[in-house]
């Protein structure tokens, strides 16, 4: 790991220009100065605690990325951290909110406490062999981890343990609690930890996601909330040659409202994207479709807009019901988002601690790996990030253009939340696509996380010794975040988690990908186990 260590030289390096240098956030209270003394000691220890971790963290991402997991579906991932987590003292509340996969760490006692989250669950047909800078899936058709969610977990656990045992050696009062984004990328879970009250004693969260360079924001998040709203039609079946005048396709039905739907969109708002998958359009062509399906996502910038997209959805769906003499049976709700906004003083707070870590240092394999899937993608061939972004300062909803979701926004509205962004990733990829896979279990990602876990944990620290940031959250997020806008969740009374979702696919694959398992007690890395000499790129 002796390229990680010179990414925490370089972090300890800066550390120490910015403890000597001046510059502090006029809103910030002046501390005592023994106390800045004594956390930033603290803070030392913590960088050189996850510097020391940093083969721990590989191998965890190495595994994760070896599972490659569907949303709900990720129960290798799921008992692999939990057993983590319970063998470093953690209480672990498994399946919670009726979700086999999902689960709440808990270690500590007493306030404040922080709630340490982030996704894990794949993407399909994104299966890709690692450091390898084209197409080349392990198992093709496959899953895989196609946007990176296999780095955020691994980082929260290496922080809250370097964390907890400062914690310990010091007698610190605090709770430590560690959270899985289950099927984040179906939005299949927060909004239900948020109702089953799994964030009521929280103080603050601090959400970890995956980027391809350091970022944080706080205010209204750019992108979109979204409902996940599913269609199921009910005909009539009969031989397509012989009587087709008995039959009723439920499959027009779908067809009907897709065309209805594409015909609206033009006056919907910019802001706005909807997109559909058939799930069910039927059998075979000689036989009339009794039963059709079709999935929608309804994205916008605020909850009344999602609201009356949905809206719209309902209406295109009795109406082409009606043209194609069908029922509409049940309106399913997969999953929803609420839009993000995430906290002032959190984020100011932990922007701090991102200028001080800075980039890794990437070397030449890692520059030649990202220019070399840049160029194979069609994007500029300008190698991985050199410098950290801006402080975000929010995009207010009349601006907002519209764009991803994450239900990290549900947990946004119910306690003081940021999302710290860290660079384990290569920028100019096109996202939800095998190439975003490539560096995910490669030195790219073992320092962007290693360096994202140092951020994370100064953050906890800042959090755990001066109470008047998480005072000044509390404040933010009363007088501030919900001055005007009160969250009503946009799941239904009856909606239950979607945890049938993704069975069929990973019953497919499963039995293909485990042979394909990273095994750390046999190799020192992922790449070693695969023989995949690092990069891999077309000559
Ligand atoms: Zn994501």
């Amino acid at each position: 790991m002796a390229l990680t260590r010179t990414a925490c030289t370089l972090a300890l390096t800066l550390g120490l220009v910015a403890a000597t240098g001046t510059a502090e956030r006029a809103s910030e209270p002046a501390e005592p100065p023994q106390d800045k003394a004594r956390v930033e000691k603290l803070k030392q220890d913590a960088l050189a605690e996850v510097d020391s971790l940093a083969t721990f963290t590989q191998q965890m991402v190495d595994s994760v990325f070896s599972f490659g997991e569907l949303g709900f579906q990720e129960v290798e991932t799921s008992r692999y951290l939990i057993d983590i987590l319970e063998k470093n003292g953690f209480t672990v509340e498994k399946g919670i909110a009726g979700m086999p996969t999902a689960f709440m760490a808990t270690w500590g006692s007493g306030k404040p406490v922080i709630a340490l989250g982030s996704d894990f669950d794949g993407l399909p047909q994104t299966n890709q062999k690692p450091g390898v800078a084209y197409h080349d899936p392990l198992v093709a058709g496959a899953p895989g981890h196609g946007e990176g969610h296999n780095s955020g977990v691994p980082l929260n656990i290496t922080a809250a343990l370097a964390v907890k045992k400062i914690m310990e050696r010091e007698k610190m009062s605090g709770t430590i609690k560690v959270w899985p984004g289950v099927a984040e990328e179906l939005v299949g879970a927060k909004a239900y930890f948020v109702r089953e009250g799994y964030f009521k004693d929280v103080d603050v969260a601090l959400f970890t996601h995956v980027s391809s360079n350091f970022g944080v924001s706080y205010g209204p998040g750019s992108g979109n909330g979204l409902v996940s709203v599913e269609y199921s039609f009910k005909g009539e079946s009969s031989h397509s040659a012989g009587s087709p005048w008995r039959g009723r396709s439920a499959l027009d039905a779908v067809e009907l409202m897709n065309v209805g739907w594409n015909y609206r969109r033009e006056h919907l708002r910019i802001s706005q994207r909807s997109h559909y998958v058939i799930r069910d359009g039927g059998d075979q062509p000689n036989v009339v479709p009794p039963t059709a399906t079709v999935w929608y996502y309804f994205r916008e910038v605020d909850y009344p807009h999602i609201k009356e997209m949905w809206e719209i959805g309902d209406t295109m769906a009795k109406a082409a019901a009606m043209m194609a003499g069908v029922e509409l049976g049940q309106i399913r709700v997969l999953g929803s988002a609420w839009p993000q906004h995430f906290s002032k003083p959190v984020a100011e707070t932990m922007y701090e601690n991102i200028k001080r870590v800075g980039l890794p240092n990437w070397t030449e394999a890692d520059q030649t790996l990202a220019k070399a899937i840049q160029q194979e993608v069609g994007s500029n061939p300008r190698g991985l990030e050199s410098k950290i972004g801006e402080l975000g300062t929010g995009t207010p909803p009349e601006r907002n253009t519209g764009g991803g979701s994450d239900d990290i926004g549900d947990v946004s509205w119910a306690v003081p939340t940021v999302t710290l962004r860290y660079p384990a990733n290569i920028p100019g990829l096109p996202g939800h696509h095998w190439a975003s896979g490539v560096a995910m279990a490669t030195p790219i990602a073992h320092k962007g996380v290693t360096a994202g876990a140092m951020v994370q944990a100064m953050t906890v620290l800042d959090l755990l010794t001066n109470p008047q940031i998480v005072e000044e959250a509390w404040k933010y997020y009363r007088e501030v975040q919900t001055k005007e806008q009160q969250y009503i969740s946009l799941l239904r009374p009856e909606d239950k988690p979607a945890i049938d979702l993704n069975t069929d696919i990973m019953e497919r694959y499963r039995s293909e990908m485990r042979k394909y398992y990273y095994d750390p007690t046999k190799y020192k890395t992922y790449l070693e186990q695969l023989g995949i000499t690092y990069p891999t790129v077309k000559r």
